[in-house]
């Protein structure tokens, strides 16, 4: 007890220093499914411009009966990791599925893509070895890369000339992996891989892309960074999610060159030693890969809907960071000012997020608008006019 009353102090000590930052996270709570529209627990709609919700699936008719259909038949939970007794022929259709997807030759399921990165390098890479990070590389590849021996270099977001540079002075080690996102979701930004693949061959050394961002949306089919740059098979590793783009519940995945799954498969600490994602969730993945296998619909929607979008917002004087996916970046620069326009867009029905330091460099403030196949002309129109008039209300833009 007396331990605790002191940590305890310890405690609201720090949450009020986030308090009086400015940076304490509070959770607005949505009570509808997650699509386009959805309701307030307050009752108010609104249009959803703030999920990761691609292609639109979060809701989908067709997943929820496939997700209901896998737990009818194949129960509600595993309660075993894969090799114990975890697997099920589902497990591995979906792992194929993924292979498929992406034209790699296996796949590996984990938990989340948190976890896929979090157990990618440490079986891989020794302290003999190097790895090459840009900058702005996700959280969990960050942490990945923490658990692992391997040298660690870091190169400017998307900047060729530092990774050129790193890549110079890696050659002290005995094998390479460059590691970025495919898409850096506060930016919207591709990463340059048709370089980076250069630079690889040129340096002798691996590639990994994170394809969180972009698997479902970059690329003219919607597989992804390899496809955008005529890549797909060549690059060693690819980890993404299931939580964003492909009906975002959750789980993970490493796919790539066989020996490389393989190897995870015995060692990757997040595999060995965490559930078996449940059926129903593996039953809708497998039902998601087949929908985009047959045909483009979501995809060219979710292309078409961007290019709309963005367009509007430009031809209005918005300042827009460039963009190859469907994260829209509207610069505000003051962090005060996107939390203002964030809550005067909900008022107008437009429910969007407003970031600031420490997520974004300091002086960059923004709200990323994020689109979906599921938004409608009708609502991208909302949104769009929504940020016009409060734009001009709040002098952002001229009248
Ligand atoms: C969202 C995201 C993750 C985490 O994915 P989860 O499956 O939710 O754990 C990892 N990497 C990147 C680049 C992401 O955007």
């Amino acid at each position: 007890m007396a331990n605790y009353s002191a940590f305890q102090k310890h405690l609201s000590d720090e949450i009020n220093t986030i308090k009086s930052a400015g940076l304490y996270k509070d959770e607005r709570i949505i009570a509808s499914p997650q699509s386009a529209k959805i309701r307030l627990q307050s009752g108010q709609e609104v249009l959803n411009f703030c999920a990761n919700n691609y292609l639109g699936l979060s809701d989908n008719p067709g997943l929820i009966e496939a997700a209901t259909q896998a737990m009818q038949k194949r129960g509600y939970g595993m309660s075993s990791v894969r090799f114990i007794c975890g697997t099920q022929d589902l497990h591995k259709e979906l792992e194929a599925s993924i292979s498929r997807f992406f034209g790699t030759e296996d796949t590996i399921l984990y938990a989340a893509c948190f976890d896929a990165n979090g157990g990618v390098f440490e079986p891989l890479l020794t302290e003999e070895d190097a790895i090459i990070s840009d900058a702005l590389n996700h959280a969990s590849i960050i942490d990945g890369v923490r658990l692992c021996k391997a040298v660690r270099y870091r190169y400017a977001n998307a900047n060729m000339e530092d990774l050129e540079t790193q890549l110079k002075t890696a050659q002290a080690q005995r094998f390479r992996l460059i590691v970025t996102d495919g898409v850096f979701s506060m930016d919207g930004n591709v990463a340059p891989l048709d370089k980076i693949y250069e630079l690889a061959k040129k340096y002798d050394a691996m590639v990994m892309v994170d394809e969180s961002h972009s698997a479902g949306v970059v690329g003219t089919t919607g597989r992804g960074t390899t496809e955008q740059f005529n890549l797909r098979g060549q690059v060693e590793i690819l980890t993404g999610t299931l939580g964003k783009a492909f009906g975002g519940a959750i789980g993970g995945f490493t796919t790539g060159k066989k020996e490389i799954i393989d190897l995870l498969r015995q060692r990757s600490r997040p595999y060995l030693f965490s559930n078996s994602i449940p059926p129903a969730v593996v039953g809708a993945g497998i039902y998601t890969f087949q929908l985009l296998e047959r045909d483009t619909t979501l995809q060219d929607k979710l292309h078409t809907n961007t290019e709309y979008f963005i367009g509007k917002m430009k031809a209005a004087g918005f300042d827009i960071k460039p963009t190859q996916s469907a994260i829209c970046a509207v610069m505000l620069y003051d962090a005060k000012l996107s939390q203002d326009m964030a809550s005067a867009l909900q008022k107008e029905g437009i429910y969007v997020t407003g970031f600031y330091f420490p997520v974004v460099p300091k002086g960059q403030a923004r709200i990323r608008v994020q689109i979906s196949a599921a938004h409608e002309k009708e609502h991208l129109d909302k949104c769009a006019d929504a940020f016009i008039k409060i734009g001009k209300e709040l002098k952002i833009i001229k009248n």
